[in-house]
């Protein structure tokens, strides 16, 4: 267990060797966590096409494949399975290990086997299915782990894990009754925090202030927080697994003969645990911004190079990632629907 999903694919990216001069396949439509572990590693992403369906354009990955390449990461989009036969056979071919890329798939039936049992390798990300500030997994069904002790992540970094869940379920006033007593004390810690860095901006000049999306190379090596896992092993799966089904299908549902959009996956088949609901709209120009207005709970992957994959470039814009978590209440998931229902009606 390590503290992310990006430290795993460097983790992984790195001990089967690959670095400068190396290539590593990436699928087109991807996000910014997935290629910035990978240029870390001094290898070059080549990206790959898709499928309208998401699935892999199997033609081009093998025009892709080079004798340069080192690892071939594919991804579970939104917790449905690639088709893994072909890939696994061309990958075999060419003797490039299989990475699966589980970031939206922690949970599921794929064909009899968990998600990441097919390939060489598999990651996942914690906080994607869980209430946690860090956690990603590395596994493997097929090779041996060589895994050096992870470090203890320390007392500073556990505590930021911790206050920055506590930070997050009081803005989103998941604590009742302990939010009036909680939230006051947050906002003196936020003031004093702002002053503090602000002097420390000052002093040395520089914003230690890291970003969201970035990925530090100083959390390799990195066990996930004590905080983190004690929260992922006390997470009922049965709930999440349950609850995330019926906020998918209610999704479905709501969105059934809807003009100017269309869901990407038009059901939800048995052992399917989706991470999030993607809904194409035809106008996303005005849909995105008024939905960010409302503040509804979704975003996109825009960080998409033009010229590789039309799909993937047309997605960049199109395709919705709507938030289903099992911690969103019914009524939540209700006002959303209803949200995306007059954004794209407009
Ligand atoms: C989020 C994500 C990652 C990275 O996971 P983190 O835990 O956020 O580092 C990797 N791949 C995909 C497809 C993702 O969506």
């Amino acid at each position: 267990m390590l503290t992310s999903g990006r430290t795993a694919i460097a983790t992984i990216i790195a001990s089967i060797g690959a670095g400068s001069g190396d290539e590593v396949l990436l699928p087109a439509y991807h996000c910014r966590a997935m290629v910035e572990p990978v240029r870390w590693t001094g290898a070059t992403p080549v990206l790959y096409r898709l499928n309208p369906d998401l699935s892999i354009d199997i033609d081009d990955l093998r025009t892709k494949i080079s004798d340069r390449t080192r690892g071939c990461i594919i991804v579970h989009y939104f917790g449905f399975p690639q088709e893994l036969s072909a890939i696994l056979t061309l990958c075999r071919e060419h003797g490039v290990p299989l990475i699966e890329d589980c970031a939206h798939a922690m949970y599921g039936d794929f064909d009899g086997l968990p998600p990441g049992a097919g390939g060489d390798y598999a990651i996942a990300s914690m906080t994607k299915f869980f209430p946690v500030a860090d956690g990603g997994c590395l596994v493997s069904a097929r090779h041996e782990l060589d895994s050096p002790a992870l470090r203890a992540a320390g007392g500073r970094y556990a505590f930021k894990s911790c206050l920055n869940l506590v930070e997050r379920a009081v803005s989103y006033d998941r604590l009742r009754p302990l939010n009036h007593l909680l939230a006051p004390l947050l906002r003196i810690k936020d003031l004093a925090w702002t002053r503090i860095k602000a002097t420390a901006t000052q002093a040395a000049n520089h914003s230690e202030s890291s970003d969201a999306l970035g990925f530090s190379p100083d959390t390799i090596g990195v066990r996930m927080s004590t905080p983190s896992r004690f929260i992922f092993r006390r997470t009922a799966a049965a709930r999440l697994v349950s609850r995330r089904r019926n906020h998918y299908r209610f999704f479905c549902d709501a969105f059934a003969g809807l003009p100017n959009c269309r869901p990407l996956v038009r059901n939800l088949p048995a052992g399917i645990v989706p991470y999030v609901f993607p809904l194409v709209v035809d106008v996303p120009q005005t849909v995105f911004p008024i939905l960010k207005f409302d503040g509804v709970p979704m975003f996109r992957w825009e960080d998409i190079p033009d010229g590789i994959c039309d799909v993937s470039t047309r997605y960049s814009r199109q395709l919705l990632q709507l938030c289903c978590h099992q911690d969103l209440r019914d009524s939540e998931i209700e006002w959303m629907a209803a949200a995306v229902r007059r954004a794209v009606n407009t």
